[in-house]
């Protein structure tokens, strides 16, 4: 399927940046000008200090998505250490992604003693420490896959996403993005299910592109594109909020009388203090090949976005690591603090990081771009069946992909997106799937008609159409956006699900092909019978109003979609069946390996439950209660007995809340797993919301001067 498109899908095979040629082949050393990946050993950088048949070697097996041949690891890592030493770095660090969502990092100096007892240092760096390590990471969570006494874990060196410098005002580093295994080669990591799912989809798309008639395709990669939403608060208050520095959020915090229902913050201009932390930040990734593009404010007052240019998925992962800790460090230069939790005000709008996905083949072309040729229009087609059936078969595993504590507040409650998952389309792709199961294709549609010999294609939208930004599965123009995920998260996980269950799809729906063509069935027709009986199958997932309906949520209850609330709801998904099946088929992760992962997130939510519940109760007791405690002192020696009136019930009420906080804190015996969890999730967590119900009435009352923690008024609206 030869394409005439201009547009490109913009990556290239084992993309170092899926930015494509982006990379400013000018001068890397101008520290001045920061050219975009300036710190990134780029392919121009390997290009210069690789031998010619190295650099080829190298490649063509990134390009060929193959295993890296070892015995050109000595002159890479040579290489590497070289350009990296004249960048000023003194360590290397193998960067791994470990089951906590977060990035890991151990340092190793370059530097060794000389032997000769000289007292001289010798950088030294082989192909052995490039390709593996070995850190001590027994105090990993890896949910019983190592026990103690095999405690070690690898790290491998992924030669697909690139190494790059961090630069630190006392030094540098050079870091070495890894997958991170146990002894047996088990996935302890988030970055493997990630490599392996792409491999996945990239075998089932290339086999349903030959049926569809395309000899030239050799891999397809998926992409992603993350618009990340975050806040900003002055990092006094966050020193002064000992719930910010524990958990993140606000536990306590009365709504303020100006809340974020002033829609005057969204794309308003930047405040300075702001704007000037944002360049800096965009500096800094731009320097790290991380194509950043975006920023404005976001619906909520201190809240904005930042959003790079896809790249492809793994890459993309990498960098969203790198992009959420950037904008954590260079916030504090500023004296502001980067909240990515995804909600950290209650009453105001949470976070998310809305997951642009699609896929696209080595030659550039975008699978999930409708095209403007009959046959890009019939590959379109019928890719997009398959996203719909994977979407609607796995709708349990998707949520389950976006679950965290966090996510609790936001799924679910009266915000985008709901818990429920669905699919928009646009008026003009409904039509377009409408009438290809009603038979009505549209016969003036000439093209179709003539190369196909059929009037079944519809014609198509070829440009992002209508929006629904309820939506949390949304299809904008030539990508799917899946808005669920968490301002916190890693894109790992829920992009390897995607990829994971498309490529399932895609196989059942070339089976189905195969089947009809082998029969002698013209392909156009073939396509659009498959289509149609796949569409039929998996309606129940789109809907195009409005998400937030109550309506709606009785609607998909009708349809039988699930609405899995909260995090234990939604878990116990990547367990199911179904969701095993797909993963073991593929190769993805095995039962064990699925077992451990659901083993850590509910210990996760547990833990994390815990904490903001005994941070409550101590807030509580040992801040709030004394100042409510001196205030009606005060009003006792003033001799104010209408303020003892109205505070005193509201005290006695707070001790209640307190004790029944307390008790809800003590574990019940014999409790454990995803049962802790529900009842951390039923006891502690609304034993805190009722304290929290009251000490904010409380925090109306007190004296201003008296009332130990800065109020929302404060934190969300000073610039
Ligand atoms: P919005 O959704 O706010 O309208 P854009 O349309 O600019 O924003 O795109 C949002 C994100 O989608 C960007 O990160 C962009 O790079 C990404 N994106 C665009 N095309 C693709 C693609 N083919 N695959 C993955 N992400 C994509
Ligand atoms: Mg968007």
């Amino acid at each position: 399927m030869p394409t005439t498109r201009a547009r490109k899908a913009n990556l290239t095979a084992g993309s170092w940046s899926a930015n494509g040629g982006a990379i400013e082949t000018g001068d890397l050393t101008d520290a001045t000008n920061h050219p975009f990946g300036a710190n990134v050993f780029s392919p121009t950088v390997q290009q210069d200090r690789l031998s010619k048949a190295t650099y080829k070697r190298l490649q063509s097996t990134l390009a060929s998505g193959e295993a890296l041949d070892p015995s050109l690891a000595d002159e890479i890592a040579t290489a590497m250490k070289e350009w990296a030493l004249e960048r000023g770095a003194t360590h290397y660090t193998h960067m791994f992604q470990p089951l906590t969502g977060l990035t890991a990092e151990k340092h190793d100096s370059f530097f060794e003693p000389a032997r000769d007892g000289s007292g001289a240092a010798l950088a030294g760096f082989s192909g052995k420490e490039l390709i593996q390590g070995e850190p001590d990471a027994s105090s990993f969570p890896t949910g019983g896959i190592r026990a103690t006494f095999e405690a070690r874990g690898y790290t491998a060196w992924d030669p697909t996403s690139p190494a790059f410098i961090l630069e630190n005002p006392n030094g540098a580093l050079l870091c070495i993005p890894t997958a991170f295994a146990s002894w047996t080669g088990e996935a302890l990591d988030a970055k493997i299910p990630l490599l392996r799912s792409m491999d996945a989809l990239s075998r089932s798309a290339v086999r349903a592109l030959r049926l569809l008639g395309d000899s030239d395709s050799q891999r397809v990669f998926t992409t992603v594109g993350p618009e990340q939403e975050y806040f900003l608060i002055d990092e006094q208050y966050y020193y002064e909020r000992p719930d910010l520095v524990t958990t993140g959020r606000t536990l306590f915090g009365a709504q303020p009388p100006k809340g974020h229902e002033l829609d005057d913050h969204y794309f308003g201009s930047i405040p300075e203090r702001v704007l000037a932390y944002m360049m800096e930040t965009e500096r800094e990734l731009v320097k790290l090949g991380v194509p950043v593009k975006t920023r404005h404010n976001e619906v909520a007052p201190g809240q904005y976005e930042l959003a790079p240019v896809f790249e492809n998925s793994n890459v993309g992962s990498d960098h969203q690591q790198l992009t959420m800790q950037v904008m954590q460090n260079v916030a504090r230069r500023y004296g502001l603090v980067c909240l990515l939790h995804e909600k950290p005000f209650a009453g105001v709008n949470g976070s998310g990081k809305h997951n642009n996905w699609s896929m696209g083949t080595d030659g550039g072309t975008n699978l999930m771009d409708p095209g403007d040729t009959p046959a890009e229009n019939t590959s379109f087609l019928f890719f997009c069946a398959a996203v719909i059936q994977a979407v609607n078969k796995h709708q349990g595993l998707l949520r389950a992909s976006v679950a965290n504590i966090g996510q609790d507040h936001r799924l679910g409650a009266n915000e985008a997106p709901p818990a429920i998952i669905s699919i928009f389309l646009g008026a003009e792709l409904d039509k377009a799937f409408e009438s290809i199961v009603s038979g009505e294709g549209d016969g003036k549609t000439e093209g179709a008609t003539m190369a196909l010999g059929t009037p079944v294609l519809p014609p198509l939208p070829m440009h992002g159409g209508d929006r629904n930004r309820t939506s949390p599965f949304a299809f904008t123009g030539n990508k799917f956006e899946f808005r669920a995920l968490g301002s916190s998260m890693s894109l790992a996980f829920t992009n390897t699900v995607l990829n994971t269950i498309v490529a399932e799809a895609i196989d059942e729906l070339a089976d189905q092909l195969e089947a009809k063509a082998s029969g002698g069935e013209d392909v156009g027709a073939a396509v659009s019978a498959v289509v149609k009986d796949s569409y039929t199958a998996n309606r129940r997932i789109i809907f195009g109003g409005d998400n937030y309906d109550e309506e709606w949520h009785a609607e998909a209850e009708r349809r039988g979609l699930k609405n899995l609330r909260t995090t234990p709801d939604a878990l116990p998904e990547v367990l199911s069946e179904e969701a095993v099946a797909a993963f073991e088929h593929y190769k993805v992760l095995s039962r064990r390996e699925l077992e451990s992962r659901f083993e850590v997130w509910v210990e996760q939510y547990t833990t994390l439950a815990n904490i903001e519940a005994e941070t409550t109760a101590s807030i509580a007791k040992t801040m709030l209660l004394p100042a409510a405690v001196r205030y009606l002192a005060e009003a006792e020696l003033a001799k104010v007995g209408a303020i003892d009136e109205r505070v005193r019930p509201i005290v006695d009420d707070l001790v209640g809340g307190i004790t029944g906080l307390e008790s809800a804190n003590q574990y019940p015996d014999g409790v454990e797993g995803l049962e802790l969890a529900k009842y951390a999730r039923d006891n502690q967590l609304t034993a805190m919301s009722a304290v929290r119900e009251v000490a904010d009435r409380l925090e109306k009352e007190v004296a201003d001067d008296l009332w130990p923690l800065p109020k929302y008024s404060e934190i969300l609206f000073v610039r």
